[in-house]
């Protein structure tokens, strides 16, 4: 499907002159903050929850093969206090594998009493124990700290989401399905400009799921599509492949999906990421912009140099972004803290990615 140019570039960061050469002046120059990383059309985190709880086995023997050989990451959701010192070995060697990890409590019991269950049943979870805990122990063990967390079914309550934002190390969080015992609901995808980390929309793979009546090989892309076409922010979670977990995915059509999510990974219509990343970079693109200083009068061998403005919310999302601009003068050079950077420029088209906490970026014509 096509897209309008002008939906792929969020904030306009560099204004300037709108005279040419005869006025002695270079021609207007812009550079914007692409809407996803490396101009993709949308977003997708994939995660699969309960490691160390029934899915570790297909996580190590199938998922991790199969996104290693198609060049995409996933995420695995830990549940802390039944990891046993092979598993964490395991979970150490896919996060050297590029792989993260995220924070799925410690014992993998409810925030809150879910409403399926009896009015004796036990609430056994404590704030400080279930989430800072377990994010140090996952920590100890693996070297990963966890910046995401995915409460254990889903199941919150206004004191566990509080808890979470107020946790340093934790940047984001998925939904609840139920909150403080009350349905809410958390299937969705969520907008580009979405405003609350903690309250993430994800698509699971459950019959509840509203693609789940196409069938197999159908209601996976489906979801995918949906987000590309939203160019929106799409986090999808499964259990394990192929196994006795909750809701096993089977192997042919997981491979089926991962094979579609390369493609279109491969033709720039979704950034596969790690859900903190993107999550990240959501707000890096609007908080850290790039600022014209200076710029040379002799049009064949100015410098546009622009200056990160210095915010603490940017300071606060650092990380890596994509500059996009329209410019017809060819780009010999661009540089950010007088490092040479890697850059694109075709039909006009210059693009390429800076860090929000490295200097100024010149470019050179
Ligand atoms: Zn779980």
């Amino acid at each position: 499907m096509s897209l309008l140019k002008t939906t792929m570039v969020t904030t306009l960061l560099l204004t300037g002159y709108s005279t040419y050469s005869h006025a002695n002046t270079p021609p207007e120059l812009s550079l914007q903050n692409a809407t996803w990383k490396f101009n993709k059309q949308s977003a997708y985190a994939l995660q699969h929850d309960d490691y160390c709880g029934g899915t570790q086995g297909s996580i190590d023997t199938i998922v991790v093969p199969a996104l290693l050989a198609r060049g995409l990451t996933a995420s695995f959701g830990v549940i802390a206090k039944t990891c046993w010192a092979p598993l964490w070995e395991k979970a150490r060697e896919h996060v050297n594998a590029g792989f993260t990890l995220f924070n799925h409590s410690m014992r993998h019991t409810p925030a809150y009493k879910p409403t399926w269950e009896k009015s004796n049943f036990k609430v056994i979870w404590d704030n400080k124990r279930d989430i800072a805990d377990a994010n140090q122990r996952i920590k100890n063990k693996t070297g990963f700290t966890p910046t995401f967390m995915a409460l254990p079914y889903d199941i919150g309550s206004d004191e566990s989401y509080a808890y979470v934002r107020e946790h340093s190390e934790l940047i984001a969080m998925r939904a609840p399905v139920e909150n403080n015992g009350k349905w809410s609901g958390n299937l969705g995808i969520n907008h580009k400009d979405f405003s609350n980390p903690y309250k993430l929309k994800v698509e699971l793979f459950h019959n509840w799921s509203p693609y789940w009546k196409l069938g197999k090989n159908k209601r996976l892309p489906a979801f995918l599509q949906e987000t590309i076409e939203r160019e929106g922010f799409g986090i999808q979670y499964f259990h394990g492949v192929a196994d006795e977990s909750y809701y096993s995915v089977a192997k042919s059509e997981y491979l089926h999906f991962l094979d579609k999510l390369k493609k279109a990974s491969d033709e720039n219509l979704v950034w596969v990421a790690d859900a903190s990343e993107i999550v990240n970079y959501r707000f890096a693109r609007e908080y850290c912009t790039l600022v014209l200083q200076s710029r040379s009068q002799k049009m064949a061998n100015f410098s546009g140099q622009g200056s990160l403005t210095s915010t603490k919310k940017c300071n606060k999302s650092n990380g890596q972004l994509t500059a996009m601009a329209d410019i017809e003068d060819n780009i010999r050079k661009i540089e950010q803290g007088g490092q040479a950077i890697k850059f694109t420029q075709v039909a006009g088209k210059l693009q390429f990615e800076y860090e929000t906490n490295k200097g100024d970026v010149a470019l050179y014509f």
